[in-house]
């Protein structure tokens, strides 16, 4: 990765865990999960307004650090508007990005903005700060009310 790139994904990062995105509680929400990370102690809850198999709108509130934080932000940006065979595409892609499965030049264009995640793998510790606010989406997505745990 050129230092430039590296760079402008650093500034995603810091721009979205400073002032994130769609950070409120969500009127007319039908659905809630919350999502915790022990590891580092982020919190989150994720609010989703379900319109059949469409994420019609969606939130999120929290604690955490930057890395889940900017996440949480990016991921509300992405997934709204997205059914749910969407959501799931782009958990998975994200997913193997963090995860060091697929490197971001493979496929830029299917990330978007959430490639600025791909130096998450050099650091096997934040890649549950990383997923936190994904997995959490997930497990709302698929209508089990109860709190995820990374651990
Ligand atoms: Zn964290």
């Amino acid at each position: 990765m050129s230092s430039d790139l590296r760079d402008l994904y650093q500034q995603v990062i810091v721009d979205h865990s400073k002032s994130p995105r769609n950070f409120r509680i969500l009127e007319g929400a039908n659905r809630t999960v919350e999502g915790y990370n022990p590891l580092c102690g982020d919190r989150i809850t994720i609010f989703l307004k379900m319109e059949g198999d469409v994420v019609k709108d969606l939130s999120f509130q929290g604690s955490g650090c930057a890395i889940s934080t900017a996440s949480a932000s990016l991921l509300t940006e992405a997934l709204k508007g997205k059914n749910l065979s969407e959501a799931e595409a782009l958990f998975e892609s994200f997913h193997d990005l963090v995860t060091g499965l697929q490197p971001v030049h493979e496929e830029p264009e299917k990330l978007g903005k959430l490639a600025a995640f791909s130096g998450v793998c050099d650091y096997p510790t934040r890649v549950k700060c990383a997923t936190l606010a994904w997995h959490t989406l997930r497990s709302a997505l698929k209508g089990e009310e109860k709190t995820v745990s990374t651990e």
